[in-house]
C-alpha cells in the first residue's frame, strides 16, 4: 500500500477493522469516500460518531438502546414476567419482525465458549440472574443452535433450576450453526412455539 497517500491508507487501515472487511473492499469503499460530495462524508461520520456516543445498553435486558430503558422494556403492555435469553441484539431484532412475541428478553452479548475462552463471566450472565429475582414466570432460552449457543443454554438452564422457574429452549428446526437474523419469520415462530421444557 506504499503507493497510497498516507491519509487514504490510513482510511483503508481503518475500514479494514471493521468485520467482514477485507483489504480489498477496504480501498474501494476508501476511494468511493474520496468521490462523494464533502457533506456526504460529514454526514456518514458524523452517524459513526453519533450513534457511538448515543447507543447504550438497556438498563433491564442490555440491548442497545438510545435510552436508559429500551422501548421493549418501557411498554407495559408487554409480559414482563417472559423473559427470552438470546445472544446477541441482531437475534431479538429477528425475533421482533415477527411480531408475535408479547414476552421481553435478556440479550446476553454472546455465547459461552470454552474453545474461544469466552466463560459465564464474559457474557450478561449475573444481569439475567439478577433479574430474575423479581417476577418471572418462564425464562425462554432462544441461544443460537451452534455448540456455543448448546453449552449456554445447558449452563443456564442448570443455574435457573434451582429457583424453580419455568425453562424453555426453542425447538430444533433452527438450523445448526445458523445466526438466527438469517432465519425466515415462520421458522422463528415454529421453533418459538414448539420450545420445551428444559
Ligand atoms: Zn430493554
Amino acid at each position: 500500500m506504499e503507493y497510497m497517500s498516507g491519509q487514504l491508507g490510513e482510511l483503508v487501515e481503518q475500514l479494514s477493522m471493521l468485520p467482514g472487511i477485507g483489504t480489498k473492499t477496504a480501498q474501494r469503499l476508501a476511494y468511493h469516500v474520496v468521490s462523494m460530495p464533502e457533506e456526504k462524508v460529514e454526514r456518514l461520520s458524523k452517524a459513526l460518531i453519533e450513534t457511538r456516543k448515543k447507543i447504550r445498553y438497556c438498563r433491564e435486558c442490555y440491548t442497545l438502546t438510545d435510552s436508559e430503558v429500551c422501548p421493549i422494556c418501557a411498554d407495559g403492555a408487554r409480559d414482563h414476567e417472559t423473559i427470552m435469553v438470546v445472544e446477541t441484539p441482531r437475534d431479538l431484532a429477528a425475533y421482533e419482525k415477527t411480531g408475535k412475541y408479547g414476552g421481553v428478553y435478556h440479550v446476553l452479548h454472546g455465547a459461552i465458549s470454552p474453545m474461544l475462552g469466552v466463560g459465564p463471566d464474559d457474557i450478561r450472565l449475573k444481569e439475567l440472574m439478577r433479574r430474575l429475582e423479581g417476577d418471572v414466570r418462564e425464562v425462554i432460552i432462544a441461544t443460537n443452535s451452534t455448540l456455543e449457543g448448546e453449552t449456554t443454554a445447558m449452563y443456564i438452564s442448570k443455574l435457573i433450576k434451582p429457583t424453580g422457574i419455568k425453562v424453555t429452549r426453542i425447538a430444533n428446526g433452527v438450523p445448526v450453526g445458523g445466526d438466527l437474523e438469517n432465519i425466515d419469520e415462520v421458522t422463528l415462530l415454529r421453533a418459538l412455539e414448539g420450545r420445551t421444557e428444559l
